[in-house]
Order: C-alpha cells, then structure tokens, then sequence
C-alpha cells in the first residue's frame, strides 16, 4: 500500500464513541428521534453564554480584514492577555501572556504539547481510566504510552504504582481532572505528594519530568472545594485547555495551552511549543474565535442541567440496583457493567435503546460511560430503559 498504513488503519477504525453515535444516528432515523437514549458523546447540549453570541454579532461589525486575517502563530497577545489576567484573579496562578500558545481546542492543545517535549524513547504516563484519544496523541508524537492501572472505586491517581512506572524515559506525566470518563477530580493533596514525586524523581534521573494538565472540564465541577490549579504544585506544568465543553463551542475549535513560568526554560519549551504548532500545521487558531473568549474571558454556559442530570441519574441508577461511581466533576459517569465483559453489556443496553459506550477503550474495562450532557426529559424517560436492562439480568440469574 503506497500510503501510510497506520493512519489508513486509524481512518477505518473510528473512535469507540464516535462509533456509538453513527450508530445513534442511523437508529434515530430508523425508530425516531425520542425512542433512542444516546449517552455516547460529549456534546454539551446546552447554548454557549449570551455574552459569547453577542460578542461575536460585535466583531463582525468590525473590519473584516482584520477580523478574518492571521494573527500571529501563537496567537493574538491580546486576547492572551487577558486571559492571562483571567487566570491570575481565579485562581491566583503566576501567568505569562507570552507563554500561551491558542489552539483549536484540547486536541491541538495535547498533540503539540506533546509534540515539543517528545524525544526518541520517550513514555509518556497515564491513569487508567484515560480518554481514549491519548493513545492515538502520544504515540503519533513517537512517545510510548504507558498506563497505571485505575483503582475502583474513586479511580484517583495511584501515586504507589507511578512511582514504580517512573524510569529514565519517563518524558511527561498526563492528568486529566475532573476526568472523562469518570468525573474524579484529583485533590489538593494528591497533586501535591504528585508534585513532589516529579521533582524527586526527576533529581534522580537528571531531566525534567514534565506534568500535562489536561482541562476541557475545569469549571465543571459539582462538589464544594474549588478545583486546585496545577501550577501551584508543581514547576514543570504544560496546561492543555478547551472551550469546547463549559463553554458549549466544541465545533468552534478554540482553546490554549499555558506554560508555567516556572518551569525549566521556559522560553525554549515556548519555542518548542510554537515549533510543535508550526509542524503540525496548528498555526494562528481561528481568528474570529480566539477574539471572541477574548471579550469573553470569564463567561461560563450555564449548565445547571448536568448538575440536574448528575443527581437524577446517581438516585435513580442506585435505587434500581446499579453500582455508580458519584462523578465529582465533568459530564460523565462510569457505570459497573451488569457481567464481566463490558461491550457485551453495552450490545444489550442496545437492544433497550440505550447508547453506552464500554470503559475498554479508556483502560476501565468493566465499566460503561454515561455521557450525561443531555436533556433531563431524555434522562428520566430513559430510567424504564435501564430498569428493563437490570431486569434483563436479574431473570437470567433464575
Ligand atoms: N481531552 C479530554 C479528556 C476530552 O474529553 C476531550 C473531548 O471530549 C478532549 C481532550 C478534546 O477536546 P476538544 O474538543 O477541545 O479538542
């Protein structure tokens, strides 16, 4: 075959949600709108902030040469300054406007972060349970991805195993808190005895272990404790950030990453990020949008419904039998499979109408995810589906 047979292969295979949701979208037509539950994707299903729409109708007004023209390749320094600014009053984190890169969205933010510090031989560490996509990120950049196992229930970082998974080629550490697929936020204290695992070790083998902060969910979070920022904890911190999710513009393509000012050269691992950019094509991210969360900067959907949603959901799935994982962050919840083998599982959720997708992909084999960003009439018609399912189950017990 005259082309390159991993991405002719990674073309054929489509994403375990993806495939859920063409499947979604072929019985939706088959059986109506309102007979399927589609929990696959995570697509916010509320509206951006009014503030963003309005902001957008104002730039169009504006000349539109400038609008629509490139801004530099790491993007306009205006618009990082403020978000720079933004940062700094949320979260009293040390900001640098000259050490944000805008992207299109967390996919861009991951794969050039992931490009610039990338050398042969290099692995890359993840916690299981994992959006699947990394695997596809980190081994695209020439890096070997290397899982730690996820602990049922609370799924938090196992910091015992990390510490045994570090070696000599340990590149990066990848979080990703309030987590897909499971909604853990990883606390205060975790990230610190993290961060100071990383400067360990990373004086034992001579070279920088860098930590990537993976955040589309960061202001989605449901319990009282305010979220901690990363880079109070550790020096060597590349944050990956995305628009896509609090602020419901996922097709829109925006987001950034932002290095801590404090980590090691900072100006070359800038270089190295605007090198990355400029290798992989992700220039200049759209113009029109990085202007937008410009005006922007503080405006959050409003996305009481997942807060909704979470809680009939947690109530109704216990009460019938289920065992939940109370998700603290995110739109997720990960659900334990009714058997052993978790696609199966989901095969018969199917034959409900209900739309899972199996925790395999994510490394939480055993488990379902329940992609909650929907509307809370889906939610509680859906509730007969999966007491059928239990059902199903528990008369084959007999
Ligand atoms: N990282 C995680 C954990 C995600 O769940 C997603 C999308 O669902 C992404 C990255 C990619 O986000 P974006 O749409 O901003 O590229």
């Amino acid at each position: 075959m005259n082309l390159s047979e991993k991405m002719v292969a990674l073309g054929k295979k489509r994403s375990c949600i993806r495939e859920i949701f063409e499947y979604s979208k072929k019985r939706k037509a088959e059986i109506g709108e309102d007979g399927v539950f589609d929990f696959s994707i995570g697509n916010p299903s509320v509206p951006a902030p009014a503030k963003v729409t309005e902001a957008m109708r104002a730039l169009l007004e504006r000349d539109p040469v400038a609008l629509h023209g490139y801004t530099s390749a790491q993007g306009d320094l205006g618009v990082r300054s403020r978000i720079a600014e933004d940062l700094k009053k949320h979260y009293q984190a040390e900001v640098d406007p000259e050490l944000i890169y805008m992207t299109c969205g967390a996919a861009a933010s991951l794969t050039i972060s992931l490009t610039a510090i990338t050398e042969e031989e290099d692995e890359i560490i993840v916690f299981a349970p994992f959006f699947p996509e990394y695997r596809v990120f980190i081994e695209k950049a020439g890096a070997k991805l290397v899982v730690i196992p996820g602990k049922a229930p609370d799924f938090q970082p196992d910091l015992t195993a990390l510490e045994r998974a570090i070696t000599p080629h340990t590149k990066a550490v990848l979080i990703n808190s309030p987590n897909n697929p499971t909604g853990a936020i990883i606390p205060a204290k975790t990230l610190s005895a993290l961060g100071v695992l990383l400067a360990k070790k990373s004086e034992e083998f001579g070279r920088v272990i860098y930590l990537i902060s993976d955040e589309p969910y960061r202001e989605l979070v449901w319990t009282q404790e305010p979220l901690p920022f990363v880079t109070h904890y550790y020096d060597h911190v590349l944050v990956c950030y995305s628009y896509s999710k609090a602020v419901s513009l996922p097709g829109e393509r925006i987001g950034y990453i932002l290095l801590s000012p404090k980590a090691e050269n900072a100006q070359d691992l800038y270089a190295a990020v605007c090198g990355a950019g400029r290798a992989l094509g992700f220039v200049c991210a759209p113009s029109l949008l990085q202007f937008t969360v410009g005006e922007c900067v503080d405006a959050v959907s409003d996305f009481s419904v997942y807060r909704t949603n979470r809680a009939l959901l947690l109530e109704e799935l216990t009460r019938i039998g289920y065992e939940v994982i109370p998700p603290d962050g995110a739109f997720y919840l990960f659900l334990k499979a009714l058997e052993p083998d978790a696609n199966a599982f989901c095969e018969r959720a199917k034959k409900q109408e209900l739309l899972l997708v199996p925790g395999d992909d994510f490394g939480g084999e055993g488990y379902v995810r329940i992609a909650y960003c929907v509307s809370t009439e889906q939610i509680q018609k859906s509730i007969p589906a999966f007491e059928r399912l239990y059902q199903d189950y528990e008369d084959q017990k007999i």
